[in-house]
């Protein structure tokens, strides 16, 4: 077998970047009000400290990057990092996640940089939610821009993610669904993973099959292939529709067993799980001067510590990082 295999046979080919712990939003299901504890800027991977743990991974049989954060838009000179990766040969998928605020600005750039598509958070079609789930006063059109520009300019498919939340935005799960037929939208529904407490509703967990019922009306599932990559969501199409809509279940029906990914966090440490609390430092090593075979050495000793599964439906929390440092 040649490429990178944790001790469960599982392959390991997705690397997840989260390139800033910054973000211009507090969404309630993500970050508290204040925000979270920021690493100061000595410990955060520079772009060359990251192109080399690419490179590495790389060579051990890692091809597709996504970069996330945190807000990965607000980190300056984004566009130079992925024209980096874009050069390491066996890598050939890059996408970012946002929050769309600033996607409208850069996508063009991304683009011709050498991103090939992005993921869009979107949780609501109204100003007023928006600004009550982003705990921010930003702009739902500039996002609403991003995404149309984002098309335009052929980061496609642009998949919006949409955190449904009980008594929060679920009375929009069909307005969501009803543009996959009106706009061609690619939307997923994710399960909300209760990882922050926050003021508001107290268990707003909604689950998938709970959502499928709340489509009913809108006609008959079927079942469709997904566009590009191979992640945990299952996608359906609604009849008419030529965009689709995919759900993640991370907390009703866990999708470890075909877990391909790791996270390398804003401070440098790869997390075998997003759930999980062992990391192991690759920062430190790498600024001691870490040669690459010793640094493929490392990432594939972490590969095999890599667990099962996460136990978030059993109510285990993992204690540590927040999900803007490790990258969500
Ligand atoms: N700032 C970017 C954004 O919002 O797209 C990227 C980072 S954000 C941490 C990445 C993803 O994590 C978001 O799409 C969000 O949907 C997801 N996420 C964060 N907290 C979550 C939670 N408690 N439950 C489910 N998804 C969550
Ligand atoms: Fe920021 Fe993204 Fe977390 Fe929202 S989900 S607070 S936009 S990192």
């Amino acid at each position: 077998m040649t490429g990178l295999f944790d001790c469960f046979q599982r392959p390991i080919n997705y690397l997840r970047i989260s390139i800033t712990d910054r973000c211009n939003q507090r969404c309630i299901y993500c970050m508290p009000p204040e925000g979270v504890l920021l690493s100061p800027h000595q410990d955060i991977l520079t772009y060359e400290e990251i192109h080399t743990i690419v490179r590495a991974a790389a060579e051990l049989g890692i091809n597709k990057i996504r970069l996330t954060g945190g807000e990965p838009l607000l980190r300056s000179g984004v566009s130079e990092l992925i024209k980096m990766i874009a050069r390491i040969e066996s890598v050939d998928d890059i996408s970012l996640t946002t929050n769309g605020i600033l996607l409208g600005q850069y996508a063009a750039e991304l683009k011709s940089a050498g991103l090939r598509r992005v993921n869009v958070s979107l949780d609501t079609l109204k100003q007023a939610k928006f600004e009550f789930i982003t705990r921010s006063d930003n702009n739902l059109s500039d996002v609403l821009q991003g995404i149309e520009l984002a098309r335009s300019v052929g980061l496609n498919p642009v998949k919006l993610n949409m955190v449904v939340m009980a008594g929060i935005n679920d009375d929009e799960i069909t307005d969501f669904a009803a543009k996959t037929i009106s706009d061609d939208w690619h939307v997923r529904f994710i399960e909300f993973m209760p990882i922050t407490s926050y003021d508001g509703v107290t268990s707003p967990f909604i689950s998938v099959s709970d959502i499928k019922k709340r489509l009913e009306p809108l006609g008959k599932l079927e079942p469709c292939p997904p566009r590009v990559g191979n992640g945990p969501a299952k996608y359906y199409c609604l009849p008419g529709a030529k965009g689709s809509i995919g759900f993640i279940t991370p907390v009703s029906e866990h999708f470890c067993f075909q877990c391909n990914r790791l996270r390398l966090t804003t401070d440098g440490k790869l997390r075998l799980c997003l759930l999980a609390e062992e990391a192991i430092d690759l920062k430190q090593p790498l600024r001691s001067g870490i040669s690459l075979a010793e640094l493929k050495k490392l990432i594939e000793k972490a590969v095999s510590s890599k667990p099962l599964r996460h136990y978030l439906a059993e109510g285990y929390l993992p204690k540590g990082q927040p999900f803007s440092k490790i990258g969500g």
